[in-house]
């Protein structure tokens, strides 16, 4: 296969931790014969810099033309003026609004060997491989609003949400389900929210189309509980931007460190290999703190690729083949900075990824 990736590298580490990712696609090509070809772009506080703006059109039209982008990490303090004119992350909501893209994906897995970095205890956390998919482009964060008056008095945010809107996103975690283990908890608050009370009739519907796929309807509230208490009996979670937002932040701490996480963004948009066109990035932001060190860990990233493998590629053997070999790394005691406990041996961000592709 051949196939065209534009590549944000972005701020502070997103360099660092892209150049790796890049690293093991370029193994992945050579194992199993692809091309792939990268289109580097400018994004965020880089291209405020150079170009005068977060998401200049050229960026827009090459992930346009793209069948995938890779995303490291935009901001850092050096933009954080709040009176700037454009800031980096508006260059990352500009960018999921031009492509589409309607749900978040973020799964979460316990690696044995990283249990201990949790602050949950190890009997609750043992077997968790959960999906969270949130909803990106609706909601209360886009419903009309009024700030509060010179006054002070009064202000409000309007949740709303459209039947297309729940569908497609609920269609899209049920097929997601199918491919797991075939479970889905759809989060609301039907017992206050008018919004929920349609999310979830709308959610029942769509099920009827999935009837191999078992579903439970779980309450926000309760979902912030069982999270932490009985996490490995999820397999996917849906849920609305604001709880989902939330909630996979909640989720994201299962796991014990930032550094580890991956996550898709995706919507309607198809590349010319028919499949969606996605948004792929570390969960962690551009860790100014550790950028130009070389010591960040690269497998958030490494993993975002392995995501990016299986849902704009359909590549799934190449996928679990990344997957299989940061979990070899790990196995053999070969850690980051921020994952490394008194019997690992640390490595900084460039070897961790030159192991990662010898193990391919
Ligand atoms: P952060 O995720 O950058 O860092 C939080 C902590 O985690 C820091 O101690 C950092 O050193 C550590 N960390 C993060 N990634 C790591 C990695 N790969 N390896 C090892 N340690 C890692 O969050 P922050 O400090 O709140 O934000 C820093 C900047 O990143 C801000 O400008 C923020 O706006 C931006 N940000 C961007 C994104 C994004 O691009 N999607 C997301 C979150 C934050």
């Amino acid at each position: 296969m051949q196939a065209k990736i534009v590549v944000l590298a972005g701020d502070g580490i997103g360099p660092e931790v892209t150049d790796e990712a890049q690293k093991i696609l370029d193994k992945v090509g050579q194992r199993f014969g692809h091309t792939f070809a990268y289109d580097p772009q400018l994004m965020g506080g880089c291209a405020i810099d150079r170009c005068g703006s977060s998401l200049p059109e050229a960026t827009v039209e090459a992930c346009l033309q793209a069948d995938a982008v890779l995303l490291g990490a935009v901001g850092g303090p050096q933009w954080d003026n709040p009176n700037a004119p454009d800031r980096p992350e508006r260059g990352l909501l500009g960018i999921r609004k031009a492509l589409n893209l309607f749900a978040n994906l973020r799964p979460v897995k316990v690696q044995p060997e990283l249990i201990h970095a949790s602050a949950i205890k190890e009997s609750v956390l043992a077997g968790t491989d959960l999906l969270v998919i949130r909803e990106l482009t609706g909601g209360v964060y886009f419903g009309p609003r009024q700030e509060a008056g010179a006054e002070g008095y009064q202000a409000f945010d309007t949740m709303i949400y459209t039947r297309p809107e729940i569908e497609r996103v609920v269609r899209l975690a049920a097929e997601a389900a199918r491919g797991r283990h075939k479970k889905l908890a759809s989060v609301d608050k039907a017992n206050v929210l008018a919004s929920s009370r349609l999310w979830r009739r709308v959610t029942v519907e769509v099920m009827q189309e999935y009837p191999d796929v078992e579903l439970e309807h779980v309450l926000v509230d309760a979902m912030a509980m069982h999270l932490i208490r009985r996490p490995a009996s999820f397999d996917v979670i849906v849920a609305e931007n604001l709880f989902g937002d939330i909630l996979t932040d909640e989720a994201s701490m299962l796991a014990g460190s930032m550094g580890m996480l991956p996550s898709a963004s995706l919507g309607d948009k198809q590349n010319r290999h028919q499949l969606p066109l996605g948004l792929y990035e570390p969960i962690h932001g551009s860790a100014p703190d550790l950028a130009g060190k070389g010591v960040a860990n690269p497998l958030a990233t490494i993993l975002s690729t392995a995501m990016l493998l299986r849902h704009s590629l359909g590549l799934e053997a190449e996928a679990q083949a990344v997957e299989a070999a940061v979990n070899a790394v790990l196995a053999a005691g070969i850690r980051t900075g921020d994952i490394a406990d008194p019997k690992s041996e640390v490595v900084g961000t460039a070897t961790m990824g030159d192991l990662v592709a010898a193990h391919l």
